[in-house]
């Protein structure tokens, strides 16, 4: 049986994507140490921070922060969904702002990212900003 597309959205995770699974395990083996789900400031919660280096990482969901290659424009509920992706996209924008002026560096990925070299370049980021 099909799925509705509100039903096939309310299956999209929001958190631990694969690719987010991915880079923690890669993290991980390279022994470097982060905390997820940690609360920054102004309720902002990446999803791996490395709190001595003030590194924020961020993987965003395609479907939920419109990425430009693989985002789906819902064929029902159009207005809510288009207002839902807006108000992520621009809560995206205004977040890392935010942290970059706090002194942060913000590192944000797409979901769909989980190429090995996306995710080396994204550990030469760290280690650059780490030594
Ligand atoms: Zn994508």
């Amino acid at each position: 049986m099909a799925l509705t597309r509100s039903q096939n959205m309310s299956r999209i995770r929001s958190t631990n994507t694969r690719a987010e699974i991915r880079l923690r395990q890669a993290l991980w083996q390279k022994k470097l140490r982060y905390r997820s789900n940690f609360k920054i400031e102004n309720n902002i919660r990446p999803d791996i921070v490395f709190t001595k280096h003030k590194l924020a990482i961020f993987v965003d969901g395609c479907q939920w922060h419109g990425c430009p290659k693989h985002y789906v424009r819902p064929r029902t509920n159009t207005e809510f969904w288009g207002e839902k992706l807006k108000i992520n996209v621009e809560r995206d924008i205004l977040q890392t702002h935010q942290l970059k002026l706090s002194g942060w560096l913000v590192y944000r990925m797409w979901e769909h990212e989980r190429q090995k070299n996306k995710d080396a370049k994204c550990m030469a980021s760290f280690s650059s900003r780490c030594d």
